[in-house]
């Protein structure tokens, strides 16, 4: 739960460095106005795209950086020349994932419960991403409320932070607040049609919840808040046992082991390579000055579960059987983007086509599979195992090198900041 009592004398150290953050934005201001005015230039998804210059460096925190989509968006920030404090409790995020960029010399690697009041040692921070939030069914179902209270309570923790930091806020939503759609393809007008006490309730009416709290905080409070709809996102560092349909059929071909359609695999999907989503959750952060948002990302081509399913067996030249096994309850039969909005607006629309962004998943899972023991891998529909092993190795390693962060149950577990 919040406590305000902690607060006071951060609440003045921010009103100072909100005033210094003030001048600072002035200051870049005045070097130059790529988008209206912000100067966070991160706009394509292109190698060839600048660095930023050190006066034009920020200082971001992400919440759940440790996960699928979380370490994709911190590696692009750091190649981009920005500063990170990934923040995450390895729920369902793996430290593996960021290690390579701890090399940096510009990140930060902080295990955290957003549910918890954030540390009042964090260094300060200029935007957040608050990704924070399990995003497998199977996850996010395990402890369902868990994972309404990471909806609300930590959503909230996020959005007080940033109000103290003075920091711009990007929320991660999902097409989720659609449930079963009525309407085809969703817009962002269209207000969904969702179970309250169903199986995916914890999730879906959790995030409308946090997209509720987001938009009054930013009423109220003044912050700049940017919200993205992300729909079915896939790509290297999913997990192999989140029980999602991409990594699932990507192992079991892999493997050889039927492939498992649920229901009569005629249900759709529309599937978002990794990096063309990253492209535009850092347009949709770096775009114009007042809030923006709910905007629909995601791949506006649909695909059936069942053409999934044989595209993969294809690509991965396997001999694995499609099964098919009952569907879950309330599982939406149609779901695609209009992205209309996001391609007025962003100038963004996705770039790799299905067939090449499997063939990148496929490589990885491919990789690990190699370096894997077998067994870790047959858990593809496993019950929810929590990552703690590796936690407690990094905890391990960070007392190894004498570091010495502790704060209401968070760790520093690698600090490069200098
Ligand atoms: P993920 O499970 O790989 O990543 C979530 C990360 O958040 C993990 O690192 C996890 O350890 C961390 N986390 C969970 N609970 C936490 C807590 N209480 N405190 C701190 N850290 C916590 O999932 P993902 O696919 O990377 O999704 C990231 C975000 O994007 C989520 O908010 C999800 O709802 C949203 N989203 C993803 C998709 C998709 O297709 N990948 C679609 C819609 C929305
Ligand atoms: N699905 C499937 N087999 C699997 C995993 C999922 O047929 O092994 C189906 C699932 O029922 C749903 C679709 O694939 O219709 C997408 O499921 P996922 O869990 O990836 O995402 P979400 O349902 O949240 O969109």
């Amino acid at each position: 739960m919040y406590h305000g009592d902690h607060w006071p004398d951060l609440r003045r150290e921010h009103r100072t460095r909100r005033t210094q953050k003030r001048q600072r934005r002035q200051r870049q201001r005045d070097v130059t106005k790529p988008f209206g005015g912000i100067v966070d230039t991160v706009t394509s998804s292109s190698s060839t795209q600048a660095r930023v210059t050190a006066r034009e460096r920020l200082s971001v925190l992400v919440t759940g950086g440790a996960g699928f989509l979380g370490s994709h968006l911190c590696e692009h920030l750091i190649e981009r020349g920005h500063r990170v404090i990934c923040l995450d409790n390895f729920h369902t995020g793996r430290a593996e994932n960021v290690r390579s960029l701890t090399g940096s010399g510009r990140f930060d690697l902080v295990e955290h419960d957003i549910v918890e009041p954030f540390p009042k040692e964090l260094p300060h921070f200029d935007h957040i991403y608050n990704l924070a939030c399990p995003a497998s069914p199977q996850h996010y179902q395990a402890d369902p409320v868990a994972t309404a209270l990471i909806c609300s309570q930590g959503v909230y923790n996020c959005l007080r932070a940033a109000e103290q930091h003075g920091a711009r806020v990007f929320h991660a939503s999902t097409s989720e607040i659609y449930g079963d759609p009525e309407i085809h393809p969703q817009t962002e007008g269209y207000h969904g049609n969702v179970n309250t006490v169903g199986p995916r309730s914890c999730y879906d009416e959790g995030k409308r919840f946090a997209e509720t709290l987001v938009t009054d905080f930013g009423r109220r409070a003044g912050l700049v808040t940017r919200m993205a709809r992300i729909f079915n996102t896939y790509g290297p560092r999913m997990q192999p046992d989140d029980g999602r349909v991409v990594s699932n059929f990507v192992v079991q071909a892999l493997l050889g082991k039927d492939i498992t359609v649920y229901g009569s695999g005629e249900q759709t999907r529309s599937f978002c390579f990794v990096s063309d989503l990253i492209d535009g959750f850092t347009r949709l952060m770096s775009n114009g000055d007042g809030s923006l948002g709910p905007v629909n990302l995601g791949n506006p081509i649909e695909t059936t579960v069942r053409a999934l399913a044989h595209i993969i067996i294809d690509i991965v030249g396997s001999r694995s059987k499609v099964v098919y096994q009952p569907l879950p309850i309330d599982d939406p039969r149609r779901r695609r983007p209009d992205i209309a909005q996001a391609r007025a607006a962003l100038g963004w629309s996705p770039k790799v086509e299905l067939a090449e962004g499997l063939r990148h998943t496929i490589r990885y899972f491919d990789d690990e599979l190699r370096r894997a023991p077998q067994s870790q891998f047959d858990a593809a529909h496993s019950a929810y195992r929590r990552s703690g092993a590796v936690a407690e190795d990094l905890a391990l390693a960070a007392a190894d090198q004498g570091s010495s962060y502790s704060s209401r149950g968070s760790r520093l577990l690698d600090r490069s900041l200098t």
